[in-house]
């Protein structure tokens, strides 16, 4: 399984790193060309507007679409979810927005008071114990539609990440700590 991070900018060496941990053979994307020879692809956390620009620049727009349409296994997390939700609020109006996963999230919904934090969450598929989500400057998710799975939630219900099909995505950084599990489990599950 060879699985690819985009690595435009942003926080793309920890995934790799976690992706190797369970044994997948992990590569950065930069190109086209790179992004042609992997299975499934994760989208790192960073700063969405800033990976927009950078997704026109090195030609990768249509590729990632074609890919995603044609059912590329993909994680976003963080602003990787921001990049591939179908509504962003508060964002730049000229930022890409691949629409495959039909939820509404608002940049930097937590607010600055929330601005980064640390929480346990409950992720279905991983059973316990809870996962430990760092969120920094984490979207939120306000509205999911018809067709999403909620995959993990906060203590108080909120929404932390979604599936939709081949697209799944966190508002929190799963890279960021020493818990392999939810790496493992996109790199083991059939979509
Ligand atoms: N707030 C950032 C954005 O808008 C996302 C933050 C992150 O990825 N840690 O892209």
């Amino acid at each position: 399984m060879k699985v690819g991070v985009l690595a435009l900018q942003g926080a793309s060496a920890r995934h790799v790193a976690m992706l190797a941990a369970v044994g997948a053979a992990a590569i950065e994307v930069k190109t086209p060309e790179r992004l042609a020879d992997v299975d499934r692809l994760v989208m790192p956390g960073g700063e969405s507007t800033t990976m927009s620009k950078l997704l026109v620049s090195n030609d990768l727009v249509e590729p990632v679409q074609r890919r995603l349409a044609a059912g590329m296994p993909v994680l976003g997390t963080c602003a990787g979810m921001i990049l591939l939700a179908s509504e962003v609020l508060d964002g730049r109006s000229d930022q890409i927005d691949f629409g495959a996963i039909d939820i509404s999230v608002r940049r930097n919904g937590f607010g600055r008071q929330l601005e980064s934090f640390e929480a346990d969450l409950t992720v279905d598929a991983l059973g316990p114990p809870p996962v430990r989500g760092v969120f920094i400057r984490a979207p939120r998710v306000e509205r999911v539609g018809a067709g999403v799975e909620v995959i993990a939630r906060l203590a108080d219900d909120e929404v932390v990440a979604c599936r939709q099909e081949n697209v799944v995505v966190t508002s929190f950084h799963p890279e960021l700590t020493d818990d392999t599990r939810l790496h493992e489990w996109f790199v083991t599950t059939a979509f």
